[in-house]
């Protein structure tokens, strides 16, 4: 298993950490199988989306942010329950397939790092395994 850091710079911010990830999949020479990945926190997930048009990300963020507003009353008071019900509808895991020893993805798909209570030292676990 290999782990990558991300240093988070917003208190929400999606970061494209597609290249970081395709980079263990060349290093671990595995040319046919599947890429897991996993993000080891409450308060960011992992989500696979539109990384090209980067208004996608702006979207995804602003629309997350009315389903679970900053200020709402929560029952959890540490002043970051928006941030774990926005990471429990991105998830924390994700899988994308390799072949050809790439990243298989859609024209359009990268991997975000889902921020939600930044910034902070975020950590993606990933393995890469022949299939
Ligand atoms: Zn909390």
């Amino acid at each position: 298993m290999v782990q990558i850091e991300v240093q988070t710079r917003n208190r929400e911010e999606l970061v494209d950490i597609t290249g970081e990830v395709q980079k263990v999949v060349s290093e671990s020479g595995v040319k046919e199988g599947i890429c897991y990945l996993f993000v080891p926190h409450t308060t960011a997930g992992i989500t696979i989306n539109e990384t090209w048009d980067p208004s996608v990300r702006r979207d995804i963020a602003d629309t997350l942010r009315k389903v679970a507003p900053r200020d709402a009353p929560y029952h959890h008071t540490e002043g970051n329950a928006d941030a774990h019900i926005k990471v429990t509808m991105t998830g924390c895991s994700a899988f994308v397939f390799v072949s050809g020893g790439k990243l298989v993805l859609g024209t359009w798909q990268g991997i975000y790092l889902a921020e939600f209570d930044g910034p902070r030292r975020r950590r993606v676990l990933i393995k890469v395994r022949e299939i």
